[in-house]
């Protein structure tokens, strides 16, 4: 079988293969193929269509507003330009320190480890980046060398793309490296890996142990709807958990997808089952082509109260937005 065919057993179960990389093999996969769309698909959008077969079959059959279907279908809407979406709207060309390492607050450096992702999420800003960070291995041994001179910085972020598509070796490499480093107290890693493609976290495990074992290490999911976490998920944060690493979790708020207040306290609930703290909900960046995925603040702020009023404390996430040039992510 071709890497890139869909894998379907006679039953319609997906089988262990490649993943999904055009809408057409995903509305075959989902049985929507015959159903009328109620909006335009791009068939040949900018960033082509990416998902791993193990989050597809998370999605409803036959449903166009399956919460997960909606972040990784291109829309049409992609297209229409808005007043006030950019290309960069967090500035992200104006924080780079050194080639794939960016600073914009105290202590912390963001490390572009890897320009993949397990999944084309069509709300990020990272795949609006235009040409794909081709940074070569020696930029980012040049970016721990600057870490190493910098004594200021005592966490390194590990960023990309998803820094668990790297090769496992170039992780352990890394880690290796900023084990070497004194001052680098804590390393997290930001990957949306355990929740894309659950079973491929396996091959990281025993790099995550070492660096849970010498330094602090946070591994940082992205989970928006509790939808996300069935499958072979729970399991997967079960296994990253034991080798003793903190695990949280950020979401962004997308609308039609997790803009209610039930949605969001069972998303907090299904992540605590599996021993993730809600870390952080994001304001969308106001990245081109993204428009459609926004939720007024206002309505943001409700949802908040509404999720205060249902649950404890350490299970309300911090209702942030980023704006460019402040010196941490802004509370709302
Ligand atoms: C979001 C971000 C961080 C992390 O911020 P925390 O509030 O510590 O989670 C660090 N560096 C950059 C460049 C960021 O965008
Ligand atoms: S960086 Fe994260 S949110 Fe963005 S496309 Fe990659 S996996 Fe999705």
């Amino acid at each position: 079988m071709k890497k890139n065919e869909l894998s379907i057993a006679s039953d319609g179960s997906p089988l262990p293969g490649g993943p999904i990389v055009t809408t057409g093999n995903l509305l075959h996969f989902l049985e929507l193929e015959s159903l009328r769309a109620p909006y335009r698909i791009l068939d040949a959008p900018d960033s082509p269509l990416l998902v791993p077969l193990s989050f597809a079959a998370r999605m409803r059959k036959r449903d166009w507003f399956d919460p997960l279907l909606l972040q990784i279908l291109p829309r049409g809407e992609e297209l229409a330009g808005r007043k006030g979406f950019t290309v960069d709207p967090v500035h992200d060309a104006a924080a780079a320190i050194a080639p794939c390492l960016l600073k914009k607050y105290s202590g912390r450096a963001l490390l572009l480890a890897g320009d993949r992702c397990a999944m084309t999420c069509r709300y990020c800003f990272r795949r609006r980046r235009g040409a794909p960070l081709k940074q070569s291995f020696d930029a980012i041994e040049a970016a721990l060398l600057h870490i190493g001179r910098d004594a200021s910085l005592r966490e390194v972020i590990l960023s990309g793309g998803d820094p668990l598509c790297l090769v496992p070796e170039k992780l352990e490499r890394i880690a290796r490296l900023l084990a070497d480093i004194p001052h680098c107290s804590t390393v997290r890693i930001h990957t949306r890996l355990p929740v894309a493609d659950p079973d491929r976290v396996d091959a990281h495990l025993a790099t995550i142990a070492f660096l849970s074992t010498v330094r602090t290490c946070i591994v940082v999911i992205h989970a928006n709807h509790e939808a996300e976490l069935g499958g072979g998920v729970p399991a997967a944060l079960l296994r990253l958990r034991s080798t003793g690493c903190l695990l949280l979790n950020q979401s962004v708020l997308l609308r039609h997808i997790n803009d209610c207040e039930d949605r969001l306290a069972k998303l907090s609930c299904a992540l605590l089952d599996s021993g993730v703290m809600p870390y952080y909900l994001h304001q969308l960046d106001r990245v081109e082509g993204a428009w459609h995925f926004e939720t007024g603040v206002r309505r943001g702020r409700e949802l908040m109260a509404g999720l205060r009023r249902l649950l404890p404390g350490y299970a309300v996430p911090r209702y942030v937005r980023e704006i460019a040039g402040e010196p941490a992510k802004t509370p709302l």
